[in-house]
């Protein structure tokens, strides 16, 4: 009986690890990310009854207690937040939930130690001080991420003197913990890993300033899934070891492919932005004045124009604005007006993040483009609407070398005859940076919440 349920756990965790390969390949596309979340679904949903089946079949009634209990409070709590969590919101949500990741393998690492008092063969101990350390750093790195994204505390990146060199003491100080461990099988040399970890994944998230966010983001999700291969490793479970490894390698090529589309080094981005020569913002720069526009004004514009680019960003996502963006899109397109969208990697706050609110509202596919592809069609443009967007459409990262995002490619909105930009105030983006694009001749402001003001717009229309 024991070999035909072992065989059949065998068995399930296969079928999960290729659901959660289909689900990655289908996450890759616009057209096929819905299918591609399903299958993830159904693949933890097998992975989950196979584990729970693995863990309690020779377990007593308690132990059976015991992790229903857990299991329940811990879905409750999962879908409450989820279900009350705005759009916005999701960054921080999901630096949060990356946090828990760090503190499981943390856990799982010492209660393996401690279970196995002394922790076995030197095999077993380097596992459990490396899922210790890679977990305390997740933990501690994505607390920090939740409260900048947040905005509890400043997105400015932290400069301690001589940063770099406490980073690289924190990992030397490992190293030769980590051979204290081995040799003496001590738990001293672990907590006092432990609490280098923690300031050290502290430290490389707050030295890095608010344009670099996106990487870490990513970074600290492929942390995690390390973290969790590593406590896949510290208790036997081969799908762990598989899904972490697929979450850290994955999390690991998206920082990279981020990194590339903001002309950052991805090695001195995860080592706590070296550098950064902590460049401020150009607060102070007198770029002149700014023009304000009316929403009858651009209803006129857009009438009279042939080709529209939308460049949406966080602001958009803020205001909930896409549904009626979508409606002037469709609109537009009905009068014959040319109408696509132009997507920068780090849009809003999430890889992703415009796409997915585009794709919420049924704006087609097809007139979705990526920077790279809508640049070159930007000075043969009639008008260009600026949606919430900021840092992404940032002409002092192309054209200011002394700025904090010089070298950052962004959609060169202001090469187009007219640009209208949607926001509040005169307020900088994310990164902190005034963006002279306000003040060019053929830029105007239109103030107020993006989504009201493009409603108004379409009652003009
Ligand atoms: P920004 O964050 O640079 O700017 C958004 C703008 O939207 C603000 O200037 C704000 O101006 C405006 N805004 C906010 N609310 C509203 C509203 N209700 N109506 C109208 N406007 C509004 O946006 P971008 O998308 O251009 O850039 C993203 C930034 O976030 C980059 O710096 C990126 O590096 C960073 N980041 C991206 C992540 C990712 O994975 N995509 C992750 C972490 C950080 P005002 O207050 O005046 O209205």
């Amino acid at each position: 009986m024991t070999d035909v349920s072992t065989a059949l756990i065998s068995a399930a965790y296969i079928v999960a690890a290729l659901l959660f390969i289909l689900s990655l390949a289908g996450l890759s596309k616009h057209e096929t990310a819905r299918d591609g979340n399903v299958l993830g679904m159904i693949g933890m949903a097998i992975a989950l009854v196979a584990t729970l089946w693995l863990a309690l079949r020779d377990a007593a009634w308690g132990n059976w207690v015991a992790i229903i209990v857990a299991m329940t409070i811990g879905a409750s709590i999962g879908i409450w937040r989820a279900r009350r969590v705005e759009m916005t919101g999701m960054p921080e949500l999901i630096a949060m939930l990356h946090s828990f990741v760090g503190a499981a393998a943390v856990l799982v690492g010492i209660n393996t130690y401690l279970a196995d008092v002394g922790g076995g063969d030197a095999v077993h101990l380097v596992e459990i001080f490396l899922g210790v350390f890679i977990g305390a750093v997740t933990f501690t790195g994505s607390i920090v991420a939740f409260l900048k994204l947040s905005a509890r505390i400043s997105s400015k990146p932290l400069m301690l003197p001589a940063r770099h060199w406490m980073n690289l003491a924190a990992l030397v100080a490992s190293t030769a913990l980590l051979v204290w461990f081995v040799a003496s099988h001590s738990i001293v040399p672990l907590l006092l890993m432990l609490a280098i970890a923690l300031a050290f994944g502290w430290h490389l998230v707050a030295s890095i300033g608010g344009g670099d966010m996106p990487v870490v983001v990513s970074m600290l999700n492929s942390y995690s899934g390390w973290a969790a291969a590593a406590a896949g490793f510290m208790l036997g479970n081969d799908l762990l070891i598989v899904t972490g490894a697929l979450v850290g390698s994955s999390g690991a090529y998206l920082s990279y492919i981020m990194c590339k589309a903001m002309n950052r080094s991805f090695v001195s981005v995860i080592a706590g932005g070296f550098g950064s020569d902590g460049a401020v913002s150009n607060a102070d720069v007198d770029y002149g004045e700014h023009r304000e526009t009316s929403a009858a004004e651009v209803a006129d514009l857009l009438t009279h124009s042939s080709s529209v680019v939308i460049t949406p960003g966080y602001g958009m996502a803020v205001a909930q604005a896409q549904y009626p963006v979508a409606e002037l899109t469709a609109k537009l397109r009905e009068r014959g007006v040319d109408v696509r969208f132009g997507i920068h990697p780090v849009a809003g706050r999430l890889p992703g993040h415009m796409n997915v609110l585009l794709a919420e509202a049924r704006v087609p596919y097809d007139i979705v483009l990526e920077m790279d592809e809508i640049n070159p069609d930007l000075p043969d443009t009639d008008v260009v609407l600026v949606i919430g967007a900021n840092d992404t459409v940032n002409p002092a990262a192309a054209e200011d070398p002394t700025s904090p995002i010089a070298g950052m490619p962004v959609l060169e909105v202001w090469k187009a005859r007219e640009v209208v930009v949607f926001k509040r105030s005169m307020a900088a983006g994310y990164a902190g940076v005034q963006n002279p694009l306000f003040f060019r001749d053929n830029s105007a402001m239109l103030f107020g919440d993006a989504k009201e003001r493009v409603e108004d717009i379409i009652k003009a229309l």
